[in-house]
């Protein structure tokens, strides 16, 4: 199914981010995550792409087919393309087209040190390629600007750029305080950005893993997560569970917003997803 096909109806889209078994673990290793997330019904599940090597896109792919064939899932694979060539890339979605593959969510990805761009420079590039190839299409935005960008604006104008390229809906990058997704959301709409947008969050499970997060991605970390840290500092358990509780009252709070859908970065833990899943019934936001 076309993900462009889930927003716009009566039920709030709900999405799990998930990542192929690091390594060289087998793809078999997937299937107690898929297994767990699947009972909890997503509007679809994303696979994570890496730009590493030739055998990652085989991974990505091979976890999307086993989730929509064995478990009836709606599935999207991301694909980055700025260590990529145009014949690599068209590989790629070959390979993806031939696993009955419907969606791709189009990415730059990050630079490997030393090599310069080919065919595609930024996701704009990759975006009308994977349209002409039949995909429906997705990207990513940012909603406190991408991190190499340091003026908003620009960075709203680079969203407009992937829309006007073909990008069918957006999934934004983790942010910690919904306001300012919110102020976001206004500011893309104002630009003219009319495709769903679908909120990402990632809770964070320790005060190590959201210093990463954070100087990754450039996220601002408001007061009352500094005062969850703190509290919390020596007792893992409580923080892990601190960080739950967090991302689930972000996800009531932006369903109350009437925003176009909730993407969850599970970190393959399906307990995050469910537990994500039951706060939003709680709140009467999904059945
Ligand atoms: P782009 O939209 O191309 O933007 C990259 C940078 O270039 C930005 O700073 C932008 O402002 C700037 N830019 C864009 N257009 C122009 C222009 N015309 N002129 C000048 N500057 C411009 N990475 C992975 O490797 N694998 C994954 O699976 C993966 N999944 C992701 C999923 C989501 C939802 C998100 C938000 C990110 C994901 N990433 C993933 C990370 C992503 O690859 C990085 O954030 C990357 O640095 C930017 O990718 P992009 O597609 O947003 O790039």
């Amino acid at each position: 199914m076309h993900i462009i096909d889930v927003f716009g109806g009566e039920k709030l889209p709900v999405s799990f981010e998930i990542f192929p078994p690091k390594g060289d673990l087998p793809v078999e290793e997937a299937r107690e995550v898929i297994g767990g997330l699947a009972p909890l019904s997503p509007s679809f599940v994303s696979v994570t792409y890496s730009a590493g090597g030739s055998g990652n896109s085989s991974r990505t792919i091979d976890v999307a087919k086993m989730a929509q064939d064995e478990y009836g899932l709606n599935m999207m694979a991301h694909l980055t393309c700025m260590n990529a060539d145009r014949a690599g890339i068209d590989s790629v979605l070959a390979s993806m087209k031939a696993a009955g593959i419907e969606n791709v969510l189009a990415l730059r990805g990050d630079a490997v040190p030393g090599a310069t761009p080919k065919d595609f420079k930024f996701a704009k590039d990759l975006i009308p390629v994977a349209r002409e190839a039949g995909f429906c299409v997705g990207a990513a935005a940012y909603p406190e600007g991408h991190i190499d960008c340091l003026d908003f604006d620009e960075s709203i104008r680079h969203l407009k750029e992937k829309q006007d390229a073909g990008a069918q809906f957006f999934v934004t990058q983790l942010f910690f305080d919904n306001d300012v997704a919110l102020q976001f959301l206004d500011a893309a709409r104002k630009a003219g950005i009319t495709v769903p947008i679908t909120f990402g969050i990632m809770p964070f499970l320790s005060k190590a893993q959201i210093q990463r997060m954070v100087f990754m991605c450039g996220a601002s970390l408001p007061s009352p997560i500094i005062k969850l840290l703190a509290r919390y500092e020596d007792d893992p358990k409580a923080l892990r569970q601190a960080g739950i509780d967090y991302a689930c009252q972000q996800f009531v709070g932006l369903s109350k917003e009437g925003v176009d859908g909730l993407h969850v970065y599970t970190m393959n833990r399906p307990d995050i997803a469910q537990a994500a899943v039951q706060a939003l019934r709680d709140a009467g936001a999904i059945a």
